[in-house]
């Protein structure tokens, strides 16, 4: 989607709003099964004092697979994206700002870019999720499994210990 901003930029202080629905094709991601909701971008551009900034919020609920216990579950996605858009480019590097075209901005360019520059390489059920046995397979946050017992399990342990201090 294009956001026509001739009349914003032309007006120091003014704001326009937007929202739209971004397609969800060829937005994947590691440990992402699926989209259960349209992928909502809200947020407004504002020139001040003839800079313009975008703002928006990126929000959508996915279906994933947690890394470490291969477990499905729900996630709320929210993502803010920041942008400053200019007529010209000084700074090529630069990856917040955005070059308009003819008065327009690409906002589904600058949304897809907010998802995949800050996406979770690794995607966990919870913070602690204690994965599954290397060794059994069990799902070890239904409870320890017997392979704990295992002298090589409590040697690794008392290395890991040691690389601590
Ligand atoms: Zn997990
Ligand atoms: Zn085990």
């Amino acid at each position: 989607m294009r956001l026509d901003l001739h009349e914003l930029i032309a007006s120091p202080g003014g704001r326009k709003d937007f929202s739209f629905v971004l397609d969800p094709a060829d937005l994947t991601f590691d440990g992402v099964l699926g989209y259960m909701s349209p992928i909502t971008v809200t947020g407004a551009v504002e020139n001040h004092a003839g800079l313009i900034t975008l703002h928006a919020l990126i929000e959508a609920e996915l279906n994933c697979q947690c890394a470490r216990c291969l477990k499905e579950f729900p996630m709320h996605l929210r993502r803010e994206a920041a942008a400053y858009l200019t007529e010209e480019l000084e700074d090529e590097d630069n990856e917040d700002y955005y070059l308009l075209e003819d008065g327009t901005a690409d906002l589904e360019e600058i949304a897809r870019d907010a998802l995949i520059l800050n996406f979770e390489p690794r995607l966990l059920c919870k913070d602690d999720c204690k994965g599954l046995c290397p060794k059994c397979g069990k799902d070890l946050n239904d409870g320890p499994c017997g392979c704990a017992e295992d002298p090589d399990s409590r040697m690794a342990a008392l290395r890991q210990l040691l690389e601590k201090e």
